[in-house]
């Protein structure tokens, strides 16, 4: 048997009180008089409880799945919102948070860490928050935002120098980054229905394009939610490799680049396991997220993932690398804590 581990869960579910400091830190931006502090942000351990057992902890558990990587609410880490003190305010709480989580629940929970990161601002701001999370927290990995002015894409692609500071640090610490962007400030993006979505094709493109992973050749990406439109137009990716001159996407990306399986229907699972080979596929659900209805055509919920994969063509030793293997590997972090459990 193999463990189920969910490498993409977001605390979707957190006390009220977190959404109500957050407006009141936004509010305050503009009336300083206003500014909450962080000390008036109370939430008890009960009701962090409360929020995990009767949701994820009840989906893991009626679903199967052992292990999630549980990381602040993505669509709220807004980062184009105020300026960098705004986002490192936010990110530490948020990430303190999931931290807590992961105490009270310890053999269920793992932090991931979302960044203080801010539209034009020099991503060495974000290097402290990475020290705190990953050796006072136990952080296994980080969420990197490709495009922290949501929706605007004013950053530079993920292979330029300005990226450089956070690789380093996630080099030395041996720690993947999931490629995530937030919420979408562009009326022309729906956030998850099409800015995620963008994002990690754009993601995938800029990797394709540069050449990143010469340089930093330990360094690895999730790329969420299926790989974006990567893995159903991988013959024009291919493509458009050799027109670059590019060495074959297995050479060029797949020793650095991972997919998880946060696709919602059969047949977009079976072409993702179809496709990309199974070592670059790690099992996740990002539940209670985007869709948290029953699909109609099955009467299962459209984010229990864990059906798709059971039912596709997968032997069963590829099965234990989507859920367990591979994120061992993608996260040793993650493979170092689990060992220290005896599992
Ligand atoms: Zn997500």
């Amino acid at each position: 048997m193999s463990l189920v581990i969910d490498c993409h869960g977001h605390y979707t579910t957190a006390p009220k009180a977190l959404e109500q400091w957050r407006n009141k830190q936004i509010a305050g931006i503009n009336q300083p008089s206003e500014m909450p502090k962080v000390s008036d942000l109370k939430i008890s351990d009960d009701e962090l409880r409360e929020s995990i057992e009767l949701n994820q902890l009840k989906f893991m558990q009626e679903r199967g799945a052992d292990i999630t990587l549980f990381s602040p609410r993505a669509s709220f880490m807004a980062h184009h919102i105020g300026d960098y003190n705004i986002s490192a305010t936010w990110a530490s709480i948020c990430n303190e948070l999931c931290y807590r989580v992961s105490q009270l629940f310890p053999n269920h929970f793992i932090p991931v860490a979302m960044l203080p990161q801010s539209p034009g601002v020099p991503t060495k701001t974000c290097l402290a928050e990475i020290d705190r999370c990953v050796n006072e927290y136990g952080n296994v990995g980080i969420n990197l935002n490709p495009d922290p002015s949501g929706g605007h894409w004013t950053s530079p692609p993920l292979t330029d120098p300005y990226w450089f500071p956070i690789y380093e640090k996630m080099v030395e610490y041996n720690v993947p980054a999931m490629i995530h962007v937030s919420t979408s400030c562009h009326h022309c993006f729906h956030t998850t229905g099409a800015h995620y979505l963008n994002a990690d094709t754009t993601s995938f493109m800029q990797c394709l394009q540069g050449d990143l992973f010469k340089i930093f050749p330990t360094l690895r990406f999730i790329v969420p939610h299926g790989g974006g439109a990567a893995p159903y137009h991988w013959g024009r990716f291919r493509g458009l490799a050799m027109m670059m001159k590019k060495p074959t996407l297995e050479e060029h990306l797949l020793n650095n680049i991972y997919f998880d399986t946060c696709v919602y229907h059969q047949p977009g699972i079976d072409l993702l396991v179809d496709v990309i080979p199974y070592k670059n596929i790690l099992f996740a659900s990002e539940m209670i997220g985007a869709v948290r209805d029953i699909d109609p055509n099955t009467g299962f919920y459209f984010d229990d993932t864990k059906r798709y994969i059971e039912a596709s063509t997968l032997t069963k030793e590829q099965k234990y690398h989507i859920y367990e293997g591979n994120a061992r590997r993608v996260f040793p972090r993650l493979d170092q804590q689990l060992k220290a459990k005896g599992l």
